[in-house]
């Protein structure tokens, strides 16, 4: 097989280490793209460009945002005693988009995991003890996936929030055991936030 030109090996090879693109579908986009007018692939390449320019982490929420902080921060509207801590930014668009929470978030980057080496010490959990301390939050949401890691983490917040911080509850069964918050369908996402229960 000729060599291909480099911009074309570039691109497959790039495309090809994406989660869920082998080699076969990172050539087909390639192609595919060299055959699309040309403005629709320059927006593409617009698009992923501005994502890393553009798109910051919230200092308070550690939510992805174009502003800081992020809008449901500096959103006078929502509940500020209410704290929802969830693992990544893709859970507080589901939540988000099921409408049927107006508290605040606390994305903690991810999970306890043991077996992958993701330690507490890895998360925003530090930053979640902090925002606890003035007293305004008066009950924590512990919404993070119906998981091994993620029941482990939400065990492990409840016992260092402790019985002297805030109320701790946690988002109802329903969700797909095993399955992740951001694939939950809205009318789940909203019973699990409003079976809560205390931990
Ligand atoms: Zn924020």
């Amino acid at each position: 097989m000729p060599a291909q030109p480099k911009p074309v090996a570039a691109l497959i090879d790039a495309l090809s280490q994406l989660p869920g693109i082998g080699p076969k579908t990172a050539s087909r986009l390639t192609f595919y793209l060299l055959r699309v007018p040309e403005e629709r692939a320059r927006a593409l390449s617009e698009a992923i460009g501005q994502l890393r320019e553009r798109i910051v982490t919230c200092p308070i929420c550690f939510n992805i945002t174009e502003e800081i902080p992020c809008a449901v921060c500096s959103d006078g509207g929502r509940d500020r005693s209410l704290l929802c801590v969830v693992e990544e930014p893709l859970d507080v668009m589901a939540i988000e988009r099921s409408g049927g929470y107006q508290g605040l978030y606390h994305v903690l980057g991810g999970a306890i995991s043991p077996v992958d080496g993701i330690g507490p010490e890895d998360l925003k959990i530090e930053e979640l003890v902090g925002r606890l301390r003035d007293g305004e939050v008066k009950e924590v949401i512990l919404a993070t996936n119906p998981n091994l890691e993620g029941e482990a983490t939400a065990m492990y917040l409840q016992r260092l929030i402790g019985s002297d911080g805030p109320r701790v509850t946690r988002i109802a069964h329903g969700l797909p055991v095993g399955g992740d918050l951001e694939y939950a369908d809205q009318v789940t996402l909203v019973r699990a936030l409003e079976g809560r229960r205390d931990m």
